[in-house]
């Protein structure tokens, strides 16, 4: 008599048909009865006819009969695996995420200086990488060697960028690309049910998706679909049932589902700086007010390419929340810069008190009219710290219509007495304001210098030891007057250029390791400058600004020893090899590969570098940088 089985999700014809003895599915879409489930997966609730086996004397048909079969075989199945060196492997566990490789694409061990095994079983070198998998294929009546795709599942979102559901890349321009098809799956021992394939991994882009180990899950940017994430989406495997005859597409298959980690996000708050002041600030790609040193969209796409990439193997991807073109800040006036002075009260070769006075003009936009105020001179009491010096600046302009004055003051430089202090200036319709006629140095005091400090397309940094943390006061200018209060997002400006032409980008981050008096202040801390070369909307220097935003992350400023590193010195002029410098490392490994900044507490707070072992993923996520991430 025949026989109704109820399926499971994930059962199929041919699995119902080989636990119930039969080779294959055949006698099964035999059966009018199964008639609704020959063209498409079956699914939870569906009552299957089984028809009874008919044993025939003839040899033909006997061999129809799988003879090794028996009913309570596994049924058959797929799933993902790391695998490990000494469980059975039905006892291995299934894998419920997976992870882009932080490893050299062909390169295994646990320091990455093996060649990745490309051989089936157990290998310590391809096992070393946490992020590796293999398929494995459960049928009981096949052998030898089986064969499963594996493919990259799109997200589709709902109006608040949330996931709504997951589908196949269909349809989009490079959807082959994200397949890996006829992927080998080798019978684990003769006579097992198992088949596994070779150690596998998932790439970020193309240049690392280098054979059939490799399946790429990458950003959809360039096929026109820039909100798809990385992190947001998953692997199907599938196995097409080796014995199944059935025609095309409605052949029985196993397939498994298994999303990436979803990590979190960083915010990313990029200002692209334009040469004339114009007043505006433009905030839509392609507007009237996109006439910065870079066009939004080519920054942005920067931020959705190679910044997702490299950041998707620490399972974090940036979330824009400011993207503008505007002018550079005004001017600013800088007291006791690289000293930390008091006034000394008098004048250098005179006994009179220095004196600050100067020219504040504003330049308005939009119909406003520009302005021309002169602040007197007025003498600096001796003893005055350069703050108290800034706040009498700040007082000298009170009264001008629009304008701001805002005091902010520096850690001291190592060995100063104080920190130098700054005056940030503002107009409220978003004017521009600059200094002209400040006080000569032979009539400001003796000791403590004030300057006035205008900012250009191209702008100097401080990198030593001892003035790291403070800045340049150019520098200082450009990332407090853009800062985004709060100290939670990361501010990217782009500018021309550094004096050095080959620096490309320049990161203060918290540096919370540090003595307190080696921190940056809150508006140059979690701060990057970016150089226009760097910020294009091609492939030129592609890993700097990720290694950039890596110096936040990592809130380290030196860098990683291994040159297949991100947070390596160098970044590579395009993006061409496997070993270019884009890896963040996710482990720990048995030799130092770092360089970590250290603290000794000596009198001078001196400040050096010390190779030490740094899992950069952990750290980021888990120490330096959870504060950042949501
Ligand atoms: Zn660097």
């Amino acid at each position: 008599m025949p026989k109704l089985v109820t399926a499971q999700d994930g059962d199929t014809l041919c699995g119902i048909a080989m636990d119930n003895g039969f080779l294959n599915c055949d006698p099964l879409r035999a059966e009018a009865a199964n008639a609704p489930f020959l063209n498409r997966p079956l699914a939870a609730g569906d009552v299957v006819t089984v028809p009874d086996i008919v044993v025939k004397k003839s040899d033909h048909t006997t061999s129809q009969i799988h003879k090794f079969l028996k009913k309570n075989s596994p049924p058959v199945s797929i799933r993902l695996v790391h695998g490990s060196p000494d469980k059975p492997y039905l006892q291995d566990d299934t894998l419920t995420a997976l992870n882009i490789s932080n490893y050299p694409t062909d390169k295994g061990g646990l320091e990455g200086n093996h060649a990745f095994p490309t051989g089936f079983g157990f290998n310590p070198d391809g096992h070393a990488d946490e992020d590796t998998f293999k398929i494995e294929i459960v049928d009981p009546s096949a052998g030898g060697t089986l064969f499963a795709n594996m493919e990259a599942l799109r997200p589709f979102y709902r109006p608040d960028h949330t996931v709504d559901h997951h589908d196949t890349f269909a349809g989009v321009s490079d959807a082959d690309d994200r397949k890996t098809v006829a992927v080998h799956c080798k019978q684990v021992s003769s006579g097992h049910v198992a088949f596994r394939s070779a150690y596998l991994r998932l790439v970020a882009d193309q240049i690392d998706n280098i054979s059939q180990q490799t399946l790429l899950i990458t950003d959809a940017v360039d096929a026109g679909l820039p909100e798809i994430e990385i992190l947001d989406q998953k692997v199907r495997a599938t196995y097409v049932v080796k014995a199944c005859n059935a025609a095309g597409d409605a052949k029985c298959k196993v397939t498994t589902d298994v999303p990436l980690a979803a990590g979190r996000a960083f915010d990313l708050a990029v200002r692209v700086m334009r040469a004339t002041p114009t007043g505006v600030v433009e905030t839509n790609p392609g507007g009237p007010g996109d006439d910065g040193i870079v066009k939004l969209a080519d920054i942005r796409k920067r931020v959705q390419t190679f910044v997702r990439r490299c950041w998707a193997q620490s399972h974090i991807k940036p979330n824009l929340v400011t993207l503008q073109t505007m002018d550079l800040p005004s001017d600013m006036i800088t007291v006791a810069d690289t000293t930390g002075l008091p006034a000394r009260g008098t004048q250098d070769a005179a006994a009179v008190p220095g004196q600050i006075g100067f020219t504040l003009s504003v330049q308005r936009f939009g119909g406003g009219s520009n302005s021309v105020h002169n602040i007197v001179p007025f003498s600096v009491p001796a003893g005055s710290t350069p703050q108290q010096t800034a706040a009498l600046i700040q007082q000298s302009v009170q009264g001008i219509p629009g304008v701001t004055a805002t005091v902010s003051p520096n850690p001291p430089e190592v060995g100063d007495p104080d920190g130098s202090c700054d005056v940030l200036f503002r107009e409220a319709s978003g004017g521009r304001i600059t200094i002209t006629n400040l006080t000569p140095l032979a009539s400001q005091d003796a000791d403590q210098k004030v300057a006035a400090i205008g900012l250009t397309m191209v702008v100097n940094r401080r990198n030593a030891d001892d003035n790291y943390h403070v800045g340049h006061p150019e520098q200082r200018n450009l990332v407090k007057s853009l800062d985004t209060p709060g100290d939670v997002v990361i501010d990217v400006t782009v500018i021309d250029a550094f004096p050095s032409a080959t620096l490309m980008g320049f990161t203060v981050p918290e540096l919370k390791n540090l003595d307190p008096d080696r921190q940056p202040v809150s508006g140059v801390k979690n701060s990057i400058i970016m150089a226009r070369r760097a910020s294009t909307a091609g492939d030129e220097i592609p890993f700097a600004l990720a290694h950039e935003i890596g110096h936040v992350l990592t809130d380290e400023g030196r860098h990683a020893l291994s040159n297949h590193e991100l947070m390596f010195h160098i970044t590579p002029v395009n993006s061409v090899s496997t070993d270019d410098s884009k890896r963040i490392v996710e482990h720990l490994p048995a030799a130092n590969n770092w360089q970590i900044t250290v603290q000794h507490h000596d009198a001078n707070r001196t400040v050096g570098g010390q190779n030490t072992r740094l899992n950069a993923t952990f750290h980021v996520n888990n120490i330096a940088s959870p504060h950042l991430l949501h």
